[in-house]
């Protein structure tokens, strides 16, 4: 039904909703195609304001037109009016740290049904840019994406899925055709010399692009943060960083042989020995280098705590497993689970090391936060039983169980991750903001594991409901069980290093 727009502009216009209103300005309203008018939430914006009861949202096409309080809900033909009565409203997820969204038919729309309505693709490909355009046309269900360069690593780089770039000219290459096709950031890994992580960091300011993604694991965390890098992913030499014993850490690293293969067990060596000099002072003086350089923490718990279980017992943990089971095309389940069989067995003290370790980070995530680090929600979905849009909740509860209250590791799941990815228009629920928001049945500032409640979910002004998330569920169910080729870009190649050693 097409919206009475004059009505609609004449109830806008009423000053009800008060000053928000009108900065949504009269000819976007003309061109919004449609109306949603929310009412009755209990409305968390993602700012630092409390929580308005009994609040009215309009939504027209793809903007957010105005919030208030204790609005009627217009009597205007076309316009959708959701009574919202008992609900929670919060503004639409990010996953900062997301990979394999060609796996079109798969994890977009799991992102989307989960409340995850843009992420950050840390692999871009041109399949992935594909994928992004799809959705934006309407053709695919799936969240908003900013999209990384190709990943790339060092010349005598391990990893043979990502691009080397071992001299100055591949370097440029590389950039230069990130900034072709619009990257939203340079994405740079573990394995490459100080000077070719200096290089990239010149190329992409020439070019006027972020960079973020793995800390080479020669540098310390300082130092790549003097660098510019913008976000700093998974945590990697974070405990060497601030360990009391830095400085001969990173002597040692420095001497470490060509054969880049050794060098993540090397890291992980250090990282966990240096849990016993940890330094309170050295932990605060990160967290405000963080803070003068604008750069983001994304420390991707979700996939930490993945990787700090033993491998062969993640096919038997029986919630993994039902959503493998649901949602996963059989090629990937198996590709998952032969990765997962293939380490070997841990024995019982390397289990109680791990897990101890893990502890370590979330407090040093606690620590890293309370001194003002920012901090933004990303998982790793993708890799490794890492699900789309599932582990988003997984990383909400983790940042918590680290020390952020339920309202900061909210904001780092909005907010803040939409100012990591560049996208400042996203992560509020404020008048002129993207219309990206998700709809709970109870209070995630009460119990953060409520942000899993999801009810609803608005996608570019788009409101789906229960039974449009069932639909998209069904055909997420549909094509696991259809023997589709993933294509490529799938989670074979992911990107991240385990802890070896
Ligand atoms: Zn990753
Ligand atoms: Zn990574």
């Amino acid at each position: 039904m097409t919206v009475d727009r004059r009505a609609f502009l004449a109830w806008l216009g009423t000053g009800a909703l008060g000053a928000a209103a009108s900065a949504f300005p009269a000819s976007d309203a003309e061109a919004a195609g449609n109306v949603t008018v929310l009412t009755h939430a209990t409305l968390i914006d993602g700012t630092d304001a409390p929580p308005t009861r009994d609040a009215t949202i309009v939504l027209a096409g793809d903007r957010i037109a105005a919030v208030g309080r204790g609005v009627a809900a217009p009597a205007v033909v076309g316009v959708r009016v959701v009574d919202l009565r008992g609900k929670f409203v919060i503004p639409g997820l990010w996953d900062a740290h997301a990979h394999s969204s060609t796996l079109k038919r798969t994890f977009p729309p799991l992102h989307l049904v989960n409340g995850v309505t843009s992420i950050r693709d840390m692999d871009g490909r041109p399949e992935t840019h594909d994928v992004a355009r799809a959705i934006a046309r309407g053709e695919l269900a799936g969240p908003r994406m900013v999209i990384a360069s190709e990943i790339l690593d060092g010349g005598n780089s391990f990893v043979d899925v990502h691009r080397r770039v071992g001299t100055l000219a591949e370097v440029r290459d590389a950039v230069r055709d990130a900034a072709a096709v619009h990257a939203g950031l340079v994405k740079v890994y573990s394995f490459m010399s100080p000077e070719i992580h200096a290089a990239i960091a010149a190329e992409a300011h020439r070019h006027g692009l972020p960079y973020g993604g793995h800390v080479p694991i020669q540098l310390p965390v300082q130092e790549v943060l003097a660098r510019g890098q913008h976000s700093v992913e998974h945590m990697y030499a974070f405990h060497a960083s601030t360990s009391e014993r830095r400085d001969e850490f990173y002597a040692r690293l420095a001497g470490l042989p060509a054969d880049t293969g050794t060098w993540p067990g090397a890291l992980a060596e250090l990282d966990q020995a240096a849990v016993a000099s940890h330094n309170a002072a050295m932990t605060q003086d990160l967290a405000g280098r963080f803070t003068a350089c604008r750069a983001w923490h994304v420390p991707t718990l979700a996939v930490l705590s993945r990787m700090s279980s033993p491998p062969r017992e993640l096919p038997h943990d029986p919630v993994l497993q039902g959503l493998a089971d649901r949602y996963l095309p059989r090629s990937i389940r198996q590709e998952w689970l032969d990765m997962a069989t293939g380490w070997p067995e841990w024995p019982p003290e390397r289990i109680a090391r791990e897990a101890a370790y893990f502890e370590a980070e979330l407090q040093l995530v606690g620590e890293l936060a309370t001194a003002g680090a920012p901090v933004a929600a990303g998982t790793d979905s993708g890799y490794l039983y890492t699900f789309p849009g599932f582990a988003t909740h997984d990383e909400l509860e983790l940042l918590v169980r680290a020390g952020l209250s339920p309202h900061r590791a909210l904001q780092a799941a909005t907010r803040d991750a939409a100012r990591c990815a560049g996208r400042p228009r996203s992560g509020t629920i404020v008048a002129g903001q993207d219309a990206d928001l998700v709809v709970l049945d109870a209070d995630p500032l009460a119990e953060i594991t409520n942000s899993r409640r999801v009810h609803a979910v608005v996608s570019r002004g788009t409101y789906l409901g229960p039974p449009e998330r069932q639909r998209i569920l069904a055909d997420v169910e549909r094509a696991a069980h259809e023997d589709v080729t993933p294509g490529t870009g799938t989670p074979g190649a992911h990107c991240c290093l385990r802890r070896i050693g």
